[in-house]
C-alpha cells in the first residue's frame, strides 16, 4: 500500500488500508487485526495516524447529520469534513461556534488532536463536542457523554482509545461573521495592548514572516456585524487592507474567504481557505505550540531572537488565541492559551534542525500540535500536561491489548 498524508511528508507504513461501509464492517476490520489506526482526511503533518497494521477510513460509511433543534445539537458521522457538514447545518438555521482555517478536515480528525480556530472567548472544537461514540478494541460502541468520567479523557485522545463513530456537536442559531484584514501592525505596539487586538473580533488572527522582527505582516478580524472594535488594532499601526489578500505574501488570494468587511454566513468566513481550493501553500509543512497566554511577551521575544534562522524556512506565521477547556489533551487544557503556529516550506531536514532550538526557546508552557511536526520529547510534554498520567491510565484500561498503540503514541510513552 501506497498512501501518503495530503502534505506528502508522510508514506504510510500500513500494510492495508481499509475502507467499512457500516458499523459491523468496522468492527470486523478492528477486530480481525491486531494494530489499528483510523485514518481521517490526512492533514496531519506527524505521524499521529500511521500504523504498521490496518488504516481505517471512515469515509465510505453513511453520511448522518441528526439535527436535535430543541437540545442544539447535531449527531454527525465522524468521517464528514467541516465542508460537508456546515451547510447542512446552516440550511437548518444552525451553526458551529467556531471552525479551524480549512473545512477540509474531517471532523473526528481535527478534534481528535485538539484542532483550533482562534477566538478569545472559543474554544478549540474539541469542546464543541457533547458525546461521541466510541467503537473499542472489542468492537463493541461506547457512548461517551459530557460531565461522564471518562469523557474529558476520550474527545482529544488521538486515536489511542478506538475509532470514534459518530460525535455529538453542540449547535447554536446561525449567524453571519465579516471578515477585515490590517496590515502594517508592529509587534512593539501590539504586545502591550494584546487583548485589545485579540478582542477586536471574535476570531482574530495576526500573520508575520518574521522577515522583519518588528513586523506583523497581517492581522485577520473576524466578527459577527456589530461586534468588530479595531481600536486596538488600529493603535497598533494595522492599516484596512486595499484588497484581498493570502496570508503568504504573493500568494493569489482567490483560495481564501470573502475579507473587505463585508457579511456573509458564519462558514463562508471562519475558515480563511475556501472548500473548493488547495488550502494554505499546498507543498509545506507545519509546526504549532500552544502557550499559556500569559506568557506571550516571553513567546514573542524567544521568536524574535531566533527571526533570522526562522524567516529563510518559512512560509509564514500565525498567532490565534483560545479560551481554556477541560479536555485533558487538549493542549488549552487548563489555561487561557495562544497558538504559535508555523507554516514552513517543504524542507524537513532544515525544521526538523531548527525545531529543538524554537522548542527551547519558548516558554515551559509550550505544548506541540500532536497533528503537526514537533521534536520535543516524551518527558517535556507530559509534564505539560497536568492530567496526562490519568490519561495514560484511560488508555490502558480501554485497550489493554494496545491494538490502537503506534510508533508516535509509544514514543510518548502511550504504549
Ligand atoms: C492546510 C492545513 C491547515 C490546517 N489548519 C489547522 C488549523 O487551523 N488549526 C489546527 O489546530 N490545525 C490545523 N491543521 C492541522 C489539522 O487540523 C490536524 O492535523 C487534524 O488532525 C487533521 O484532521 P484529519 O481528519 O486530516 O486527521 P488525520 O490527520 O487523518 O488523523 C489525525 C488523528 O486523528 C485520528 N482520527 C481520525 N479519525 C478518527 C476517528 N474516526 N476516530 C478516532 N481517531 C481518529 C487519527 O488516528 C490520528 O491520530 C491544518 C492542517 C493542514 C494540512
Amino acid at each position: 500500500m501506497v498512501e501518503t498524508n495530503w502534505a506528502g511528508n508522510l508514506t504510510y507504513r500500513a500494510a492495508e488500508l481499509r475502507k467499512p461501509e457500516s458499523l459491523g464492517e468496522l468492527a470486523d476490520v478492528i477486530t480481525a487485526s491486531p494494530r489499528v489506526r483510523a485514518l481521517g482526511s490526512r492533514h496531519s503533518f506527524s505521524p499521529i495516524a500511521d500504523t504498521e497494521g490496518t488504516l481505517v477510513s471512515l469515509a465510505q460509511m453513511p453520511r448522518e447529520i441528526e439535527i436535535d433543534t430543541g437540545a442544539a445539537t447535531a449527531r454527525v458521522s465522524a468521517g464528514l469534513r467541516y465542508g460537508d457538514l456546515v451547510p447542512a447545518l446552516d440550511a437548518a438555521g444552525f451553526a458551529l461556534a467556531n471552525l479551524a482555517s480549512l473545512p477540509h478536515i474531517s471532523v473526528a480528525g481535527a478534534v481528535q488532536t485538539g484542532t483550533h480556530g482562534s477566538g478569545d472567548r472559543i474554544g478549540s472544537l474539541a469542546t464543541q463536542v457533547v458525546g461521541l461514540d466510541l467503537m473499542t478494541a472489542d468492537g463493541e460502541v461506547r457512548m461517551l457523554r459530557r460531565g461522564e468520567p471518562d469523557f474529558d479523557g476520550a474527545v482529544v485522545a488521538l486515536g489511542a482509545l478506538g475509532v470514534v463513530t459518530h460525535l455529538t456537536l453542540q449547535i447554536e442559531p446561525t449567524y453571519e461573521i465579516a471578515q477585515t484584514v490590517y496590515e502594517g501592525a508592529e509587534w512593539d505596539e501590539v504586545l502591550p495592548r494584546f487583548d485589545g487586538v485579540t478582542g477586536a473580533g471574535d476570531s482574530v488572527s495576526l500573520f508575520t514572516t518574521w522577515q522583519d522582527a518588528g513586523a506583523i505582516d497581517q492581522v485577520w478580524v473576524k466578527a459577527r456585524p456589530g461586534r468588530a472594535h479595531a481600536d486596538a488594532v488600529r493603535a497598533a499601526g494595522g492599516r484596512e487592507a486595499d484588497g484581498p489578500r493570502h496570508p503568504v505574501p504573493g500568494v493569489a488570494p482567490e483560495p481564501c474567504t470573502v475579507q473587505g468587511g463585508m457579511p456573509g454566513p458564519w462558514h463562508s468566513r471562519l475558515p480563511h481557505f475556501r472548500l473548493e481550493f488547495t488550502p494554505s501553500a499546498g507543498a509545506e509543512l507545519q509546526s504549532e505550540y500552544l502557550i499559556d497566554r500569559r506568557d506571550i511577551a516571553a513567546a514573542v521575544e524567544a521568536l524574535r531572537g531566533l527571526a533570522s534562522k526562522i524567516a529563510p524556512l518559512l512560509y509564514v506565521c500565525e498567532v490565534r488565541t483560545m479560551a481554556a477547556d477541560d479536555l485533558w489533551l487538549s493542549p488549552a487544557f487548563g489555561r487561557e492559551t495562544v497558538g504559535l503556529h508555523f507554516t514552513w516550506r517543504p524542507d524537513s531536514a532544515g525544521v526538523e534542525a531548527l525545531l529543538p532550538r524554537i522548542e527551547e526557546a519558548l516558554p515551559a508552557s509550550a505544548r506541540p500540535h500532536s497533528g503537526k511536526v514537533f521534536t520535543m520529547d516524551a518527558d517535556s510534554i507530559r509534564r505539560r500536561y497536568p492530567r496526562w498520567d490519568e490519561f495514560a491510565a484511560l488508555r490502558e484500561r480501554m485497550d489493554p491489548r494496545g491494538r490502537f498503540t503506534n510508533d508516535y503514541l509509544a514514543r510518548l510513552g502511550l504504549g
